[in-house]
């Protein structure tokens, strides 16, 4: 999935399933670079989709 500029088809779909079933799916809150001097992405910290988000904690 890294380097794709635009989310998938399939990935909105699951975001909106999601959201449906009451679940989180706010990726910010997972990912090491949520902080205001690391990331710059204006989405943050409400991304459903990111290609830069890595998971914290590794
Ligand atoms: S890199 Fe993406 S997922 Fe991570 S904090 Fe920034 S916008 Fe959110």
């Amino acid at each position: 999935m890294r380097g794709r500029t635009k989310p998938s088809w399939g990935h909105n779909l699951k975001i909106k399933i999601k959201k449906a079933l009451g679940m989180n799916v706010i990726l910010c809150d997972n990912c090491k670079w949520n902080w205001r001097s690391s990331c710059h992405d204006p989405v943050r910290p409400h991304a459903t989709w990111c290609p830069d988000f890595e998971k914290r904690g590794k």
